[in-house]
């Protein structure tokens, strides 16, 4: 009895030795990509994000913040405030993901500047999962996107735009649906809760209803009206679920399943986003991991991910922001995918802007970042200074180091940008 014992600690002990030589090459991969662009090395750029590589040194926790929502959908914290929050619960790198919009973003990125929080710009795109019975399932898909956003930019924003536009009309339903209830709550309330060009959800309606004095709490809004199937619930003109993975993807992004625990056929869902391409799937929680979804991610081959979805509702049900714990092995395996498929999307993002030099164009590759990146050239500029200037943000020497940017670099030497961040025609 005693040897076994002794036996089965030595075993433990070795294993433990290779877990900390693993866990150490995986946070060195990590904290590489996380000072790409940061103000360590001259010269000095008071722009850059400026991470604490001290703190990092002493072992302090690597907290990735995956899932979480400002008032530019529907959560109650404006994007700096957000941002701010994180800062305060000790988030090192933050992804925004309000539901099918972007809008957030900049202001994120310039609040996170001032408190040396990485962004990573994301959505959470609201689609439906159509059953082969033919019934359909609504399915939140995250997108997660390089420091330069999305590739098509355009093509994206159209397809979110078409989103945004169905939830006002879905928001008229369920409004109409609770008068039908017998709840006379007007759709002018909801529109006000929501603000100026923020597309309403569920949870504007949530909060008409409770100010209203309809309901006692935001959780009896949705269980007593608003939950999938509910009295008053409506579908907006959501896309296919493998629609919006298919086009994630060729824009550029980690397309990642939120809250499977909330499907009713996960597995369907699973397997057929799979075949889509979706990268990974959400598997950790404030609560900690769920076995269940986390065998399917190894069934798949899919990163297992997860965020706390924090919307700023306050409330002892809300999970905190910054309050999931990722391993870092979980933040490893989701970087050694996304980068990649970043610096494709740089790559695309760049070619578009060679074959058209637009002002357009331009504005899709200064869109999260564009005081930075403009920072310091002179009146104008020559394309390839820009991009040096965009590489050395977003990239690291070794990802820079590329023939193919080398390439696009000398074409674009030929086109010229002012300061202010237009095209300038020059000789013609
Ligand atoms: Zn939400
Ligand atoms: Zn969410």
């Amino acid at each position: 009895m005693e040897k076994k014992r002794n036996n089965k600690k030595k075993c433990g002990g070795s294993k433990k030795k290779k877990t900390t030589s693993d866990q150490s090459d995986a946070i060195k991969s990590i904290t590489d990509w996380l000072f790409v662009g940061s103000s360590s090395s001259p010269p000095p750029d008071d722009f850059a994000v400026t991470i604490n590589t001290a703190s990092l040194r002493r072992g302090e926790k690597l907290v990735f913040e995956l899932h979480s929502h400002s008032n530019r959908s529907d959560g109650f914290l404006s994007p700096s405030k957000l941002v701010q929050r994180a800062h305060t619960n000790g988030v090192k790198v933050l992804s925004l993901t309000d539901h099918d919009t972007m809008a957030g973003i900049p202001e994120a990125v310039e609040a996170a500047r001032r408190f040396g929080i990485k962004i990573i710009p994301g959505i959470e795109i609201s689609t439906l999962f159509r059953v082969e019975s033919g019934s359909e399932e609504p399915v939140h898909i995250l997108a997660y996107y390089g420091a330069s956003g999305p590739a098509m930019y355009d093509e994206l924003e159209n397809f979110l735009g078409k989103i945004r536009e169905g939830r006002f009309v879905r928001g008229r339903e369920m409004v109409s649906k609770l008068n039908k209830l017998k709840v006379p709550l007007k759709w002018e309330h909801v529109t006000r809760i929501a603000g100026e060009d923020v597309a309403p959800g569920r949870m504007h309606v949530a909060r008409a209803l409770l100010e209203g004095g309809y309901v006692e709490n935001l959780r009896q809004a949705f269980t007593k009206y608003l939950h999938d199937d509910g009295p008053a619930y409506a579908t907006g003109s959501e896309p296919k679920s493998e629609e919006a993975v298919r086009l994630i993807c060729k824009t550029g992004g980690v397309a990642v399943l939120a809250h499977p625990w909330a499907l009713k056929d996960h597995v369907s869902v699973i397997r057929r986003l799979k075949d889509a391409g979706l990268h990974g799937v959400e598997v950790y929680r404030s609560d900690g991991k769920l076995e269940v979804f986390s065998e399917l991610a190894d069934t798949y081959s899919l990163l297992k991910l997860g965020g706390s979805d924090y919307h700023g509702k306050g409330g002892r049900n809300e999970s905190e922001l910054g309050s999931v714990n990722l391993p870092v092995k979980a933040l490893q395996d989701f970087l050694k995918v996304g980068r990649p498929i970043w610096c494709e999307a740089i790559k695309a993002t760049m070619r578009t802007f060679l074959e058209q030099p637009s002002d357009s164009n331009l504005s899709n590759i200064l869109r999260f970042d564009r005081a930075r990146i403009l920072k310091g050239s002179s009146s104008w500029s020559c394309g390839g200074e820009l991009m040096d200037r965009c590489l050395a943000i977003w990239l690291t020497n070794d990802e820079r180091e590329n023939d193919e940017f080398e390439a696009l670099r000398l074409k674009l030497s030929c086109v010229f940008i002012s300061s202010k961040g237009s095209c300038v025609t020059v000789g013609a």
